[in-house]
């Protein structure tokens, strides 16, 4: 890694709702701006970075589904929603001048470029931002999931999970006043003790491929740089 930082390659993933802001649906553009900026903080240090955006501030599969589509066609729908969103982060990264390229699992030409994992790899080293498109490319799956998958594949060292509070804890800290924010958990643990971090798939696919998973504040300006200088607040699981 560069002198100072934990890691040298890094896989982002944050939900669609982070980027809604303040509204209930869609994408807030100050929002997408500043975690355009959070990014673009973290590879002027050097760090390699991927992102797997989520859709669901636009659609989610399983709410369709309920609603009587069928699961899979609704799945489709999202991971649709994600393209969406990777496009607007794209451009939000690219205004700030930072190099981005959108790779999507669903194969779309005109619109971004297909996934292949060599070319992911020379992005990278290239220098350019990664942004996953599409999830896995398969109904059934999260985007969770995908942001382990694709973590694995390029030989991520750390998965990084935004989420709206600093870490895992106990219980709710909105509603436990009491609840203790955990320093470090294993794989297991999560597993085990069904803590709400990511789908148990995603834990999984990352505990069997030795990938640690650091669940941070997103809402925290300039807390994805402090968390790769280990400094600030977050739970590392692993
Ligand atoms: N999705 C899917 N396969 C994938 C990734 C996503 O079918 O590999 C669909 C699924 O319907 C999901 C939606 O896309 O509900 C949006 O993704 P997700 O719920 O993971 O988004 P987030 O909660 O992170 O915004």
């Amino acid at each position: 890694p560069p002198p100072g930082l934990l890691y040298k390659r890094v896989l982002l993933k944050i939900s669609g709702e982070a980027l809604m802001g303040q509204r209930d649906y869609g994408l807030e553009p100050a929002t997408v701006n500043r975690v355009a900026k959070e990014v673009k903080t973290v590879h002027e240090l050097g760090v390699e970075c991927c992102l797997v955006i989520g859709g669901g501030n636009i659609f989610r599969g399983i709410a369709g589904a309920s609603e009587g589509m069928q699961r899979a066609s609704a799945d489709y729908m999202g991971m649709l929603a994600t393209v969406m969103n990777a496009l607007a982060m794209q451009n939000a990264l690219e205004q700030l001048g930072v190099d981005t390229r959108v790779l999507s699992a669903i194969p779309m030409q005109t619109v971004c470029e297909p996934y292949i994992r060599r070319r992911a790899v020379r992005h990278l080293e290239k220098g350019r931002v990664v942004i996953f498109a599409a999830g896995t490319g398969n109904p059934y799956f999260t985007t969770d999931t995908a942001a382990a998958l694709r973590a694995s594949e390029m030989g991520c060292e750390a998965l990084l999970k935004g989420t709206k509070v600093d870490g895992v804890y106990s219980a709710d800290p909105k509603v436990h006043k009491d609840a203790e924010r955990y320093q470090q958990l294993s794989h297991q643990d999560v597993l085990a003790r069904d803590l709400k971090v990511m789908d148990a798939t995603a834990i999984a696919l990352a505990r069997d491929n030795a990938i640690p998973i650091i669940v941070f504040s997103v809402h925290t300006p300039g807390m994805m740089a402090e968390v790769l200088q280990d400094r600030g607040r977050f739970t590392v699981i692993g």
